[in-house]
């Protein structure tokens, strides 16, 4: 027994139908989604808290007034990204009429992940349902609170003839996967990324894959330590280290890693006091699994910062390791945790030989005073995003496109780049069909006269 034909099949006869096509439909579509949004913010804001203790401010900020905006922005620009967009054209084309139509794809699927598990979802919905297509959502089993609000509130405000939420884990979802959708969107990790695609493919499905990995953050010695040591501490131990674009861990040389530590420790203690444990800014790891596997890291080199743990609350201090080998766990898989091992590097020469002898990361940072070295990192690396001296903020400007880079993934959104994401691009010549005089000089047979021209 299928669990999931019916709904699929209920999905492809409405976009058979042409229903998600106007404009008029997808409005009402995303407005009906911003109407959820708004009446649900404190239940959205209690999922949260209960899958990840993840504070208000920090739900606002990275869940829902980004869902929100991403919302609002395609409300206020569909009919502009839904135009016909005209292209250059030869001589010969002067009479015809030649531009690029966004068209709906059909069935999407969008596979989300626990970490953000409101905006991970709902932004790729927006492009989804701003290009037209009928959407089939699958939150993750990690982050129940949410995903119980997304199963049982949203489907109420959204057209359900064109859109369903699927509930499952892994095994459900490689069940799904057999199905043919017309574009899947994938966020997680790379391994399941290659189950995706492996899926995809067996029916030629297009698929964006945004996956994660290690992102090195390249720390100069001419850096004021505790401008650093805030930012750095703030965006690592946001969301308790559980964020894709995060620093995995800091580049820099010896004498600098001096400086940063009690830059670091002081930094942590004025975000989460004394005892971090008690601070309700500070969020706690998604599952006892992943909590097994951050305790273990901590194992990894010294512990220089943190170090605590306390598994009846899934708590995992802020840490920072020091002396750890290139070998050991912490340095070999992305640590997804409020984790942060500093490796030393002698020269910017050598961070960046030690970044391109590893997998193109989702992100990369660099902090420096001077605009050459921030340069330099740019010019001689590969990430599916880059900030100089700056985190986090690049996220919330949707005029820049959020997307990995060989073993980060492929594809990209936000904003505008969602709903071309979403949409196929569709080559469109329309031609008269007077003036055949003009066709017959490419037709055969092919004289020396008509080769001549
Ligand atoms: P995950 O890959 O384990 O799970 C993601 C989704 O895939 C979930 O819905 C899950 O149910 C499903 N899934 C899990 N295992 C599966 C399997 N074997 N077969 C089929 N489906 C399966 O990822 P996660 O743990 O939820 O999220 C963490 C990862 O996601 C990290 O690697 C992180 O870097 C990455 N991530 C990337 C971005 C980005 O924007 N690039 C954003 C957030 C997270």
């Amino acid at each position: 027994m299928d669990p999931f034909a019916d709904t699929l099949r209920r999905l492809r006869e409405a976009f058979s139908s042409g229903r998600t096509r106007p404009a008029e439909f997808r409005a009402a579509q995303l407005k009906a989604l911003r109407r959820f949004l708004q009446e649900n913010k404190q239940l959205l804001q209690e999922a949260l808290v209960q899958d990840l203790h993840k504070s208000v401010f920090e739900a606002d900020l990275s869940e829902l007034i980004l869902c929100q905006n991403e919302v609002d922005l395609a409300l206020r620009n569909l009919p502009t990204w839904m135009k016909d967009e005209p292209v250059t054209k030869n001589l010969l084309m002067q009479l015809d009429s030649a531009f690029i139509r966004k068209e709906p794809f059909g069935l999407v699927l969008i596979i989300a992940p626990w970490n953000y598990p409101v905006n991970l979802t709902l932004v790729p919905l927006v492009g989804a349902l701003a290009a037209g297509n009928c959407v089939v959502l699958k939150p993750s089993e990690l982050s129940k609170g949410t995903e119980k609000v997304l199963a049982e509130v949203l489907p109420q405000y959204l057209d359900q003839s064109c859109f369903a939420v699927v509930l499952g884990g892994p095994q459900e979802t490689r069940q799904l996967l057999e199905h043919k959708f017309d574009y899947i969107f994938f966020t997680g990790n790379p391994r399941v990324g290659r189950i995706v695609m492996a899926a995809a493919a067996k029916h030629l499905t297009p698929v964006t894959l945004e996956l994660g990995g290690k992102n090195p953050c390249y720390v100069d010695d001419d850096c004021d330590p505790q401008t650093v040591a805030n930012r750095v501490a703030w965006f690592r131990y946001f969301n308790s280290g559980q964020t894709c674009v995060a620093p995995d861990y800091v580049l820099c040389s010896p004498d600098t890693q001096e400086r940063l530590l009690p830059a670091l420790q002081s930094a942590i203690t004025r975000f989460y006091g004394e005892d971090p444990q008690s601070s309700p800014s500070l969020g706690r790891i998604i599952s006892e699994k992943h909590f097994q596997r951050l305790r273990g890291l901590l194992g990894c080199g010294r512990v220089a910062i943190g170090g605590q743990s306390d598994e009846s609350e899934r708590y995992i201090a802020p840490t920072v390791l020091v002396d750890v080998r290139e070998t050991e766990p912490v340095m070999q898989e992305e640590i997804f945790g409020p984790i942060l091992p500093i490796v030393n590097v002698r020269s910017l020469e050598e961070a960046i030989e030690f970044i391109n002898r590893r997998e193109k990361p989702l992100a990369l940072y660099a902090f420096s005073n001077s605009n050459q070295v921030v340069t330099q990192m740019l010019d001689r690396t590969s990430s599916g995003i880059f900030g100089g001296n700056q985190g986090f903020l690049h996220l919330i400007l949707p005029s820049l496109p959020l997307g990995g880079v060989g073993n980060s993934g492929m594809g990209r959104y936000h904003g505008k780049f969602s709903f071309d994401t979403f949409s196929h691009h569709r080559a469109v010549l329309l031609a008269p069909l007077g003036l055949e005089k003009l066709n017959e000089l490419h037709y055969p047979p092919y004289t020396d006269l008509k080769q001549q021209m």
